[in-house]
């Protein structure tokens, strides 16, 4: 039967791209479906820059999927013959003891990774385009830096096609219908059988996996790009892209000069605003602005003044801010990968083989344990215990 395939990949955003792009390589019979045009702008995988680092201050338990994300970022860019991950360095900066600064440390320490500790003098002797207070100081992950999400998931889409996948762009998938031999699938007025699917929607995702509905929650994300005058401090070689601790002010994430707008910056989760994700993002406002305004004043003074562009995107947090990749309870059929809350894109390379394995072999050898669907149940339960949207960051 023409309609009929062994997977069915719903969503080619980021994690939707790759998983297809691994399942393709594998010979598998597989099929995608993407509402809009990958990478669109209200999705949440667009603004030409990515942070990616390997000190992962969460939780060290990250690390050993983001070594296995490098390398498959790399087989990636081999593929392609297309620069996607640059690595430049990431400054982690904060107080001694912020998460931030403590995290990162731990993480190294525990990996045996290489880190660098500056001080607030020897940051501005290094790196003058910072501005720090005394007691503050940065770790530098010299294995950190920043990926083109629009030329990954592009890349991802062009292999798997090479390989053999359907790709049905500009085609919403309106129900999935599990039975006991496969999933029924609906989308743009026909009918689509595969043996198992995944669920890649990332903001979307309650719409077809309504047991998220309240635990997924889409949120607006401001970024701004600021443009000095000149870009000697600013460039890749002398400004690596950058995490900041801010208190109770929340972190802020940053970048070099990278492409004409200059130095982009955001505050992680921003004002933690739900959005309904059918609705256009609600456009930047003065609020946002005077947010990002501050910041860069602050802690970019040369760049005080010099905001030249600006775009919304979306965060899908979930509670505990970590990561779901698993089968559906009860629907052994249904992999759902979670939108990442806000801070997946540097995993995508290696969900897209956690997935792959997921709907192929039930389980891979990578280490998954932590984004099981009942560890996301217990996130659940402790925010709603401690009354607390469950991010593990200040804002
Ligand atoms: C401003 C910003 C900065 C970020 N910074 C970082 C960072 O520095 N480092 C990092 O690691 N991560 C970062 N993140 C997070 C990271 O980008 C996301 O975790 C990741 O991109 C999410 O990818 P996704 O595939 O889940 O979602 P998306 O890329 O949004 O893909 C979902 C796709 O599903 C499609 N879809 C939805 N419903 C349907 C349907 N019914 N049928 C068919 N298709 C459907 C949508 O059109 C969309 O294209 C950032 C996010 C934002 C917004």
């Amino acid at each position: 039967m023409s309609n009929q395939y062994d997977v069915a990949v719903i969503g080619l955003g980021a994690m939707g791209s790759a998983a297809i792009s691994f399942l393709a390589a594998r010979g598998v019979r597989v099929i995608g479906f993407e509402a809009a045009s990958p990478a669109h702008g209200l999705g949440s995988s667009h603004g030409d820059s990515r942070l990616i680092r390997l000190g992962y201050f969460e939780d060290p338990s990250y690390v050993p999927l983001l070594r296995r994300a490098y390398e498959n970022w790399r087989e990636l860019e081999s593929l392609l013959r297309e620069s996607i991950l640059h690595v430049t360095g990431v400054l982690q900066i904060g107080k001694t003891d912020s998460k931030i600064v403590t995290g990162t440390l731990a993480s190294c320490e525990l990996h045996n990774l290489a880190s660098e500790t500056l001080d607030a003098d020897q940051m501005r002797k290094r790196f003058p385009v910072f501005g720090l207070d005394d007691d503050e100081v940065a770790v530098l992950d010299p294995n950190g830096g920043w990926l083109k999400p629009e030329a990954a998931i592009w890349g991802y889409l062009r292999l798997a096609a090479a390989n053999g996948a359907k790709l049905h762009l500009g085609e919403k998938v309106d129900a999935i219908t599990p039975d006991d031999n496969g999933v029924n699938i609906s989308a743009g007025g026909q009918k689509y059988r595969a043996a198992r699917v995944i669920v890649a929607t990332g903001s979307w995702i309650s719409q077809l996996v309504p047991q998220l509905a309240d635990m997924a929650n889409p949120i607006r994300q401001v970024v701004a790009w600021y443009r000095p005058e000149n870009g000697f401090t600013t460039n890749p070689l002398r400004m690596p892209a950058f995490l900041r601790d801010e208190n109770d002010a929340g972190s802020f994430f940053g970048f070099p000069e990278i492409g004409p707008d200059g130095v982009k910056i955001g505050r992680h989760a921003h004002f933690m605003e739900s959005i309904d994700p059918d609705q256009p993002n609600p456009a930047v406002n003065d609020r946002d602005r005077a947010l990002l305004d501050d910041f860069a004043a602050r802690r970019l003074p040369g760049m005080k003044g010099l905001r030249v562009n600006e775009t919304t995107c979306r965060y899908t947090m979930l509670p505990g801010e970590d990561f779901l990749l698993d089968h559906l309870p009860g629907e052994s059929r249904v992999i759902v990968a979670s939108p990442c809350s806000g801070h997946g894109f540097k995993f995508t390379s290696v969900i897209g083989e956690i997935l792959a394995d997921l709907a192929t072999k039930d389980g891979t050898d990578l280490p998954v344990d932590a984004f099981k669907f009942d560890r996301l149940l217990a996130a659940a339960e402790k925010a709603k215990a401690n009354k607390t949207d469950g991010l593990v960051l200040p804002r």
